[in-house]
């Protein structure tokens, strides 16, 4: 299991680290929005831990760009903002939890351990083939870590493969008619 640490304050990200590779995560830490974005957009993550106060870009246009992207990563906002409207904001630009600091370490590994359990429900959107790794919810191609773009047709031909490797579509194909 995969973890990105998305936080600009090096003693909490550190912190979180340990505590979730003590858990047996795997972790990466993006320091800032653009470092989160490069590494939420080019490998794959179970779980998003996202503060708001980023420097350069900030958590929710992180979150929102992830998602306009069709990125169904389950995101965790960490955040000191506790007013309602904040919360509200996060939960509508696509967070599926949220925790307010400062909070204990075992809450977060809670919640952390919920989102994955409820993802779990969901089939993984990753097919991996050699060294190429496909993320249909993403719709993201990557060969040897690096990043593949793909023309409308040869999305169009995925969705298509995909429609007979499942026997369903899940409705994304007419967004692929050239
Ligand atoms: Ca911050």
């Amino acid at each position: 299991m995969r973890i990105l640490i998305v936080e600009d304050e090096v003693d909490l990200a550190v912190a979180i680290r340990r505590t979730l590779e003590e858990e047996g995560f795997a972790c990466d830490v993006a320091p800032d929005g653009v470092e989160a974005l490069f590494k939420a957009t080019s490998w794959y993550y179970d779980v998003v831990l996202l503060d708001l106060m980023l420097p350069g870009v900030d958590g929710l246009s992180v979150l929102s760009r992830l998602r306009g992207a069709g990125s169904k990563t389950p995101v965790l906002i960490l955040t000191a903002r506790d007013a309602l409207p904040d919360r509200v904001r996060g939960l509508d630009a696509g967070a599926d939890d949220y925790l307010v600091k400062p909070f204990a370490f075992e809450e977060l590994l809670a919640r952390v351990r919920a989102l994955l359990r409820r993802s779990a429900g969901e089939p993984s959107p990753i097919i991996e083939v050699g060294d190429v790794r496909l993320d249909t919810a993403a719709r993201l191609v990557m060969k040897g870590g690096t990043r593949v773009n793909l023309s409308p047709k040869e999305r169009f031909f995925r969705s298509e493969k995909r429609q007979n490797l499942w026997g369903h579509d899940k409705g994304e194909a007419e967004n692929d008619q050239p």
